[in-house]
């Protein structure tokens, strides 16, 4: 039996929700930007594992665990470089710290969508 092609949406799968966006708007984007912002000398903020220009925020405990995309103390700064290694090699991640399960996590609970 001939089948027609799959066809890919350009379309993002799901929609973020109102509490979401309103979460992202009013915490999520203003944590990344004081975190990638430059200091007080105008130096940039640099990548917590190379030293080089952070361009990037991540969680250290990822979301899918439960991690916190909101609370500065499960964020880390990345470069692009670190962020992609990070992605790509996460059991050596874990080895060194940079990827934490939710059991090895510290004292953050859920995100509330309520604030
Ligand atoms: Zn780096």
């Amino acid at each position: 039996m001939k089948r027609a092609p799959l066809k890919r949406s350009t379309k993002p799968i799901r929609r973020r929700s109102v509490k979401m966006q309103n979460l992202y708007r009013k915490e999520r984007v203003p944590l990344v930007k004081k975190m990638l912002a430059e200091d007080e000398t105008g130096a940039p903020a640099l990548c917590v594992r190379c030293g080089g220009v952070a361009t990037e925020v991540d969680e250290i405990v990822g979301r899918g665990r439960g991690g916190s995309f909101v609370d500065e103390a499960n964020c880390q700064r990345f470069c692009n470089g670190c962020h992609r290694w990070k992605t790509d090699h996460p059991a050596q991640a874990t080895e060194e710290g940079w990827l934490k399960s939710n059991k090895q996590q510290f004292s953050t609970g859920p995100v509330s969508l309520e604030a």
